[in-house]
């Protein structure tokens, strides 16, 4: 099994085989290796595992077992060269403004990123002199102009949140390219199932573990790919340092998530599309956003660059925030949380709750209204779902 070329498998198999090197002990499915240490066979070999001359495990800050297995199986399923996991997604985010950028960098970041990924660059990396323009995710005249010299990389995330628009990752990484930056792409909606950033041109695809690579809320945990060169120089070391470790149980949870991965992905997508096309059917909704309508923006650059739509549908209604309230409310079984990518459809009002710490204009500028309600939809019955929105429409 440790002999099988995973590169040369799909994705499908690469997400429930790979990454499990058999032990001793013959077992089948993968095991939690709850250390925090290894031993070594004599001081000769201590000294030659942390200098790196020996390969092996040394300490589960940066080495276990469990979670190499779910970094190697997530690299293999994002073609990316390496992987390394977080304790979260915001830790894997910070891992790579830690290692990458320095006093006197600039970074371009899309206005709509996750909230905390705003805050992150505006209240934090902004302390040690790090500048950031925030450009409007779809305007790629606006990314190339807002490159300054100290420009380090470009942030998006595509589709966004919660308005599900759609970044040309081609285009950006062609004009970060141009100009000697990295491409930087939070890929959490999309999964690789569905989008493979560095196929696009990425450099480094961010993920959010906590969402659909678990799939079903139980688990924080977030991981980096890159090249080995950015890895090795940038963000391992910062790892090894910082210390945002994804605890090996959780790395435990998430391998089984990306088993069932692509069979849940196809199921989300599937539903979301028929929940979209049923939602712009109703009255009291005044725009649907969702990426496999044809009244949606970039519905052909979506058709492009994803393999499907993904499982999040966004909607405003005609009364503000009253009505968005309403509609939550009125909901018996949907859950009111800000988490997605779950089994269970959730239901968010984000200029109240994931968007409202940011300024109001900042809100405003991002496009967030307050009629605006986020679903991630989950693999209940369909019919159930529409029904329990209809409680409150
Ligand atoms: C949730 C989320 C994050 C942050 O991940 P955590 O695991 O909650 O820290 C980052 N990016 C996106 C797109 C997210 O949805």
């Amino acid at each position: 099994m440790t002999n099988i070329n995973w590169n040369d498998y799909s994705l499908e198999t690469q997400a429930i085989r790979a990454g499990h090197r058999r032990t001793h002990e013959d077992e089948h499915s993968i095991p939690i290796f709850a250390t925090s240490s290894y031993v070594f066979a004599s001081a000769e070999e201590a000294a030659l595992r942390f200098t790196g001359q020996k390969p092996g495990n040394i300490y589960s800050r940066f080495t276990n077992p469990t979670v190499n297995a779910f970094q190697e199986r997530l690299a293999l399923m994002e073609k990316g060269e390496r992987c390394l996991a977080f304790s979260s997604g915001m830790a894997a985010i910070m891992a790579v403004g830690m290692g990458l950028l320095k006093a006197g960098d600039h970074v371009v970041c899309s206005r709509g990123v996750f909230g905390n990924t705003v805050l992150m660059f505006q209240n934090y990396f902004s302390k040690f002199g790090v500048e950031t323009d925030f450009v409007d995710l779809i305007d790629t005249a606006a990314w190339e102009a807002a490159i300054k010299p100290n420009t380090r990389f470009l942030f998006l995330e595509t589709p966004s949140n919660p308005l599900i628009e759609i970044a040309d990752i081609s285009a950006l990484a062609d004009i970060a390219h141009k100009h000697g930056c990295l491409l930087i792409v939070d890929n959490c909606f999309c999964t690789p199932v569905l989008q493979k950033p560095f196929e696009l041109g990425a450099d480094i695809v961010i993920h959010s573990a906590t969402k659909y690579i678990d799939g079903q809320g139980r688990c924080i945990g977030g991981a980096v790919i890159a090249s080995d060169e950015i890895i090795e120089k940038f963000i391992y070391p910062y790892l090894r340092t910082g210390g945002a470790t994804m605890s090996p149980f959780n790395a435990w949870v998430f391998l089984s998530g990306l088993e069932t991965l692509a069979v849940r992905m196809k199921a989300h997508c599937d539903s979301a599309f028929e929940l979209a096309k049923w939602l712009e059917q109703q009255p009291g909704i005044a725009k649907v956003h969702y990426p496999g309508l044809a009244s949606h923006a970039q519905h052909q650059l979506a058709k492009r660059q994803q393999s499907h739509f993904g499982g999040i549908v966004s909607f405003e209604l005609v009364g503000g925030k009253e009505h968005a309230w309403k509609l939550i409310n009125a909901t018996e079984m949907l859950s009111i949380t800000a988490n997605l990518g779950d089994v269970k459809t959730t239901i968010t009002h984000p200029a109240t709750t994931t968007h409202g710490r940011l300024a109001p204009e900042v809100r405003a500028a991002a496009g967030i209204k307050d009629g605006l309600v986020r679903i991630s939809v989950g693999l209940e019955n369909l019919e159930d779902i529409k029904k329990d929105i209809l409680r409150g429409l």
